[in-house]
């Protein structure tokens, strides 16, 4: 089906905050395009200005009319090569790109991938959790009924799990995922990753949920959360509740340290007053 006269589908990745992470053949694969396919045109231009690529831009969504689908392939079909791009990362990443693809593909149109940067897998690469199987979820659901149900779905799976997440709801998030595989279960946080302010929190989701709460930065910016399979959370089978005290004593105030504990860990809030009070003491 492919005939020489066609034109290729590069998918190319681009950097997900710093500029330094565009990779070479990524720039000059869009310098060698007829057009470039993006979500949104005025935010790529910024991009490929600093590039120094002056390409038309084609806006490309997965769930847009017909019509911009349609003008890429028979572009591809009249012989032109085009890039598909992202607003960062990898396209097609809980981002636009599948129906292109698949239509390109199923029109016998070669379909080639720049690689470079991916969140998902940045995020992974260092949250020192197993990664010889590991399940990419993308995006939860905004609403806290619909994530628990999601995570209950997920509840013993034997794989390392990958989420984006909305800063606005990184700390909900936290806590239904506490309620589902519970404050001892093993979590990673990378924030802002390659970009100025980039974090990275590793430790139970009790201790993750009490750095969030109490540095509110850490619930800005955009945000990778990384589960561990059920099988490798500590081998506490509760939150160490003296230790869970101490950490949230280091920040808040006794009252307040309580509560918190009492809400993480179920438990009796004047208990945790009381053991505030004798660890402060
Ligand atoms: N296609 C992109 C990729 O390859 O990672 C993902 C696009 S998705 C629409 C955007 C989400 O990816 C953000 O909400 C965040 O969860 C994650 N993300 C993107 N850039 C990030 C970064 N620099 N640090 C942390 N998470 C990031």
């Amino acid at each position: 089906m492919n005939s020489n006269q066609s034109g290729t589908l590069y998918i190319v990745a681009t950097p997900i905050g710093n500029l330094g992470d565009m990779v070479p053949r990524a720039i000059e694969t869009l310098q060698s395009v007829s057009a470039i396919a993006c979500e949104d045109t005025r935010h790529s231009k910024k991009l490929l200005d600093h590039f120094r690529i002056d390409k038309p831009l084609v806006a490309y969504h997965d769930h847009s009319d017909k019509t911009s689908s349609y003008k890429i392939l028979k572009r591809l079909a009249s012989g032109q090569d085009i890039a598909l791009i992202s607003d960062a990362g990898t396209p097609l990443i809980s981002d636009p790109g599948y129906r292109l693809v698949l239509a390109a593909r199923e029109q016998g149109f070669a379909v080639v991938p720049i690689p470079g940067a991916c969140a998902a897998i940045a995020a992974l690469s260092v949250a020192g959790l197993p990664t010889d199987k590991f399940r990419f979820i993308g995006f939860l659901p905004a609403k806290s009924s619909q994530r628990i149900k999601s995570f209950e779905q997920l509840k013993g799976v034997d794989e390392t799990m990958v989420f984006y997440e909305a800063p606005h709801r990184i700390l909900e998030c936290l806590k239904d995922a506490i309620a589902v595989f519970g404050g001892a279960h093993i979590g990673f946080i990378a924030r802002e990753i390659t970009k100025t302010f980039e974090t990275y929190l590793y430790g139970t989701l009790a201790e993750l949920l009490v750095k969030v709460e109490t540095d509110s930065n850490q619930q800005r910016g955009e945000i990778v959360l990384v589960l561990g399979a059920s099988e490798i959370t500590t081998t506490a089978t509760s939150v160490d509740d003296e230790r869970l005290l101490r950490l949230l004593l280091t920040e808040l105030p006794a009252a307040k340290a309580a509560a918190l504990a009492a809400k993480i860990t179920g438990g009796d809030k004047k208990q945790f007053y009381q053991m505030a009070l004798a660890q402060k003491g």
